[in-house]
């Protein structure tokens, strides 16, 4: 049985608690990691029963009952889900496979942050952001505060990842902020993956942001220097 190496994918509910080594295995408890999955629910229980989702120690993903219920605002609504637990059956470690349409812990839905970083990117006030996107001054100011404090570090670890899935970049054009210098490296990235698989061709930049940080990007804690890299075009990540 492979060893878990703890603490190297986003946390979901805290950190893991090791309670034990048992042969080469390391036992947790008292948290979970997060694992970022496109499609809806039917395509993640099919893929997930199917043995198709894996862990990023590469054991197969089964299913492991349900994360907590929660309630997201849309851009129409409200959008009620329960995200799959699942857990992998080479380390048993257990992950929350959250939709990359979400960030984790943030009661609005992906493109409605998204929407409101990208206005602001583009020179927006953040009182009339807010107003357009019906979310209080005060949340919008959180995501473009937190997302700001780490929009240089994304850039530069962005930029790694664009070389490695588009080996002939060379430069990219600066936007003229910090912000929109992440957006422009991420925007990249985006396209870069999109033409690599059929399954990926209408990934979005939020969607990106999502899985490359497993929901954390705007989360009090978000360690880059783990950026989720490595699985851009594992089964996980394509619907079907
Ligand atoms: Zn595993």
């Amino acid at each position: 049985m492979p060893a878990v190496i703890v603490g190297t994918v986003g946390m979901g509910d805290g950190p893991p608690r090791c309670v034990g080594v048992r042969g080469r295995a390391v036992w947790v408890l008292g948290g979970t990691t997060v694992q970022t999955v496109r499609g809806d629910a039917g395509s993640v229980e099919r893929r997930l029963v199917a043995g198709r989702l894996r862990c990023p120690c590469g054991g197969v993903l089964a299913p492991w009952s349900y994360a907590v219920s929660r309630v997201v605002a849309t851009s129409s609504g409200v959008w009620r889900l329960r995200p799959r637990r699942s857990r992998c059956v080479a380390c048993r470690v257990t992950h929350v496979l959250l939709p990359t349409l979400l960030f984790s812990r943030r009661a609005y839905a992906g493109m409605v942050i998204w929407a409101c970083v990208v206005a602001r990117a583009c020179g927006s006030k953040v009182a009339s952001i807010a107003a357009r996107a019906r979310v209080p001054v005060s949340t919008v100011a959180g995501w473009l505060h937190r997302f700001g404090d780490r929009a240089p570090r994304l850039r530069q670890v962005l930029m790694g990842v664009l070389r490695g899935v588009d080996a002939r970049v060379r430069r990219v054009v600066p936007a003229g902020s910090t912000l929109g210098d992440a957006l422009t490296v991420l925007g990249a990235v985006t396209s870069a993956v999109r033409g690599r698989s059929s399954g990926l061709d209408t990934v979005t930049d939020q969607e990106m942001a999502s899985h490359l940080t497993r929901g954390l990007l705007l989360a009090p804690s978000c360690d880059l220097k783990s950026i989720n890299t490595n699985p851009f075009l594992v089964p996980a990540q394509i619907p079907s």
